[in-house]
């Protein structure tokens, strides 16, 4: 249920709302809009009668949610979800890309690759410290040493980063170092997972499960959401299907879909998505034109040494020509691609020795 206030409805109003959502033993989620605040009532409802409502003084009107995923759908929420993470807004008319290896290999390839993505355009540095590998005998990821080579990046190169958290008890280590957390396709039904970043306040990209249907990660949003935490992006990266020659099918239906159910900005990975890093600039382009509010691509200085996904990842070189094009078909929509904010080239070489200190690498304030 949704209870709409009046423009000009007063924070006494509101808050009685509220309570009185609170007294029918159900729980209130407040969204605060420009214009109005809604008041969208989950959790156990039956007690709620929404004519007690509609009488209450600053209410405009109560309405039902129909979709199972109230707090994530559009119907609760008619604008879109803009919030930023660091110096760049996601969810607006900016088109947001974040780049970089699918794992952190080590000092030097995190640095080089950050360096070429950062120049070529890119805003926010991707790369995996906890790798969720289908074989246990694959390269598992370098762990927290990864994340602080990630949080060292950030302070090179002047990029907010992104990278997979697999477990509810690394939730609040991962938040320590990254400005996005990351929660992979296998893990997009793990519960506890989602109820851990749900409780904490740092933006998550949720990646749609392998098999997964679109109402399942909306559903899946919404266990964050519901957990007072409403950064959440959406990430649509391919289904498994029968189709053999690409590692999945990139579902491009659920960008305009999913964009109308839901007001959470969505974020396309065309390198998971085809898995061959020749279809990953044309499934770029084909994502923002259905109206993606960002991408998220691998890219590798040598693909053919990647320990992880090499076949998918892009070499510098075709990223920058991923950004250009990109460039232009945003234009096309109305929108466009930020200039990336400066960073200091001298105090970039990826051959110099560590400068940083563990506690100085970690994040002392946390940007929420
Ligand atoms: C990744 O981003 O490297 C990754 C493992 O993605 P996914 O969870 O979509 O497979
Ligand atoms: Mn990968």
């Amino acid at each position: 249920m949704i209870i709409v206030m009046h423009p000009n409805s007063t924070a006494a109003e509101i808050g009685a709302v509220i309570a009185m959502v609170q007294k029918a033993g159900a729980t209130p989620h407040p969204i605060y809009g420009t214009e109005r605040t809604v008041v969208a009532v989950v959790g156990e409802t039956s007690r709620v009668k929404p004519e007690d409502f509609s009488r209450m003084p600053g209410v405009e009107k109560v309405t039902t949610i129909s979709a199972p995923f109230k707090l994530a759908s559009r119907e609760s929420h008619p604008h879109d979800t803009i919030f930023r993470v660091g110096d760049y807004r996601i969810g607006g008319p900016e088109i947001i890309i974040m780049a970089g290896p699918c794992s952190v290999e080590s000092r030097s390839q995190l640095l080089e690759t950050a360096h070429a993505v950062k120049e070529a355009g890119a805003h926010i540095l991707r790369g995996g410290a906890f790798k969720p590998r289908s074989s246990p005998y694959s390269f598992q990821g370098l762990g927290l040493k990864g994340l602080e080579i990630l949080a060292e990046a950030r302070e090179i190169y002047n990029m907010p980063i992104v990278t997979e958290v697999m477990s509810p008890e690394a939730v609040p280590m991962v938040a320590e170092y990254a400005d996005i957390l990351q929660i992979g396709a296998r893990n997009m039904q793990n519960f506890g997972l989602l109820h851990a970043v749900g409780r904490i306040q740092r933006p998550v990209l949720l990646k749609r499960g392998m098999m997964s249907s679109m109402e399942e990660l909306l559903m899946s949003a919404e266990y964050i959401l519901a957990g007072g935490n409403y950064r959440v992006m959406l990430c649509e990266r391919g289904i498994r299907t029968f189709e053999k020659y690409t590692r999945n099918t990139f579902d491009l239906n659920a960008v305009p879909i999913l964009k109308q159910l839901s007001h959470l900005p969505l974020i396309a990975d065309p390198s998971h998505a085809t898995g061959r890093w020749d279809a990953v600039i044309p499934m770029a382009r084909a994502a923002i034109a259905a109206g993606a509010d960002g991408l998220i691509v691998e890219v590798h200085p040598r693909p053919d040494e990647a320990l992880s996904d090499g076949p998918q990842s892009l070499k510098p070189e075709r990223f920058v020509e991923l950004v250009k094009q990109v460039k232009r078909i945003a234009e096309a929509m109305d929108r466009f691609v930020p200039e990336p904010v400066p960073w200091a080239p001298q105090a970039a070489d990826p051959a110099a020795p560590e400068t940083h200190t563990l506690s100085s690498r970690r994040r002392v304030q946390p940007k929420v």
